[in-house]
């Protein structure tokens, strides 16, 4: 199969679909891998790394979607992008259709086969190609709150760790799935001393058997998190109700009995956020403040370090891309139905039923 992989062209998109080392894999399962010059720039790939991979460079995205059997990208195809979409062509990448129903439109009148990262699930009811992006944001989540607790920056003025004679911050995270275990891992690791809040007990329970020791945990309600604000130098929102908007967790009026300059980092921003005052911000300017209390609300945090959360994605996607290569699409999913549950589109039909329920088609 011939495997393509153009240069994202979404604003502020820096991570690609092919690493060279997906890409070796590729060729040597005897598939070919053409790649857009530049593609791999904003990760830090450049194009002598694919062809050393054994990969082929070509000068345009037309040439790329005009050749390939199958596109590998990361995010959903752009307009000028599903005009070059065709009839028996694979595309396998995020797509999030449910909320856009003019690319599901053009997706469909395209007559392609489109396999989206977010819907392929694994044999632990979790989503494989989601995970490692909630990974890298959860890492990210107390790196850019230490930074958003700085003076210069608006914050309180608190060091994570402290010092010899001088507390640590306290960072409690609201949500203990992907996002919050991996962020109070990493806020402990910084010497903070952690609290995670989730409404799992099961969840709990696990949190507490694996790092027991290393931060603490809480039932998630009301009056355990209201306590807790009053006390945190950051707050990570990190919950997630599966297809639906994150519930509104602290109010505005919550923010009268929290420490001034203490900073939120709201993970959740992607689905609404779960602090009312929560509006999305970009990595330009990633930072405001309201009544006192600092707000980090990035919707795309794995952007900021294009390359680990490029090398996150091709490590969970190769197997995937694999598959769909040796075997084609349609062995593929047959032999994979956590593969198939990927299946958004084929051939000008809808074939992922939340996705039809959400935009009103039949599938
Ligand atoms: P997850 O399903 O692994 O974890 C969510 C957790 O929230 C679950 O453990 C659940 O029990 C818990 N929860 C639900 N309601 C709660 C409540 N009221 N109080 C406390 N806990 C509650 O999801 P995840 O992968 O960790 O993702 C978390 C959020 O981060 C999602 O909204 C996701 O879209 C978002 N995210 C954002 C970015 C970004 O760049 N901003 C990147 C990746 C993920």
């Amino acid at each position: 199969m011939k495997i393509g992989c153009p240069k994202e062209i979404k604003p502020q998109e820096f991570r690609v679909g092919v690493t060279p080392n997906a890409a070796h894999e590729a060729v040597m399962h005897g598939h070919q891998v053409v790649i857009e010059t530049g593609a791999g720039a904003g990760a830090g790939f450049d194009d002598a790394a694919y062809e050393a991979a054994g990969a082929t460079i070509l000068q345009t995205a037309e040439e790329i979607f005009a050749t390939a059997d199958m596109i590998v990208k990361v995010k959903e195809p752009q307009p000028v992008e599903r005009k070059m979409l065709r009839e028996g062509q694979l595309l396998f990448t995020y797509l999030h259709l449910a909320p856009d129903p003019e690319q599901t439109r053009d997706l469909l009148a395209s007559g392609c086969t489109a396999i989206a990262y977010e819907t392929v699930t694994d044999d632990r009811g979790g989503l494989p190609l989601l995970a490692p992006m909630s990974e890298v944001a959860g890492r990210l989540a107390p790196q850019v709150g230490a930074w958003t607790l700085q003076k210069a920056n608006g914050g309180r003025g608190v060091l994570m760790g402290g010092v010899p004679g001088v507390g640590p911050a306290k960072v409690l995270v609201i949500g203990g799935g992907v996002v919050g275990t991996h962020a109070a891992r990493i806020a402990a690791g910084m010497g903070a001393d952690v609290t995670v809040l989730d409404r799992s007990l099961p969840r709990l329970r696990y949190l507490d058997d694996v790092f027991g020791g290393t931060f603490s945990t809480g039932y998630s309600s009301a009056g355990l998190l209201a306590e807790h604000l009053g006390e945190a130098d950051m707050v990570i929102g990190a919950v997630l109700i599966p297809g639906a908007e994150a519930p509104k967790l602290v109010r505005r009026d919550q923010f009268a009995g929290m420490k001034p300059g203490a900073a939120l980092v709201d993970v959740a921003i992607d689905q609404g956020g779960c602090f009312e005052t929560s509006r999305a911000t970009t990595h330009a300017d990633p930072i405001y403040e309201v009544d006192g209390i600092m707000h980090y609300c990035v919707a795309n945090m794995p952007g900021a370090v294009a390359r680990t959360s490029t090398i996150a994605l091709g490590n969970a996607t190769m197997p995937f891309m694999l598959a769909l290569a040796d075997k084609g699409w349609r062995q593929a999913c047959l032999d994979d139905p956590h593969l198939l549950d990927g299946l958004n589109v084929h051939a000008g039909q809808l074939t992922y039923y939340a996705v039809g329920k959400a935009l009103g088609i039949d599938v």
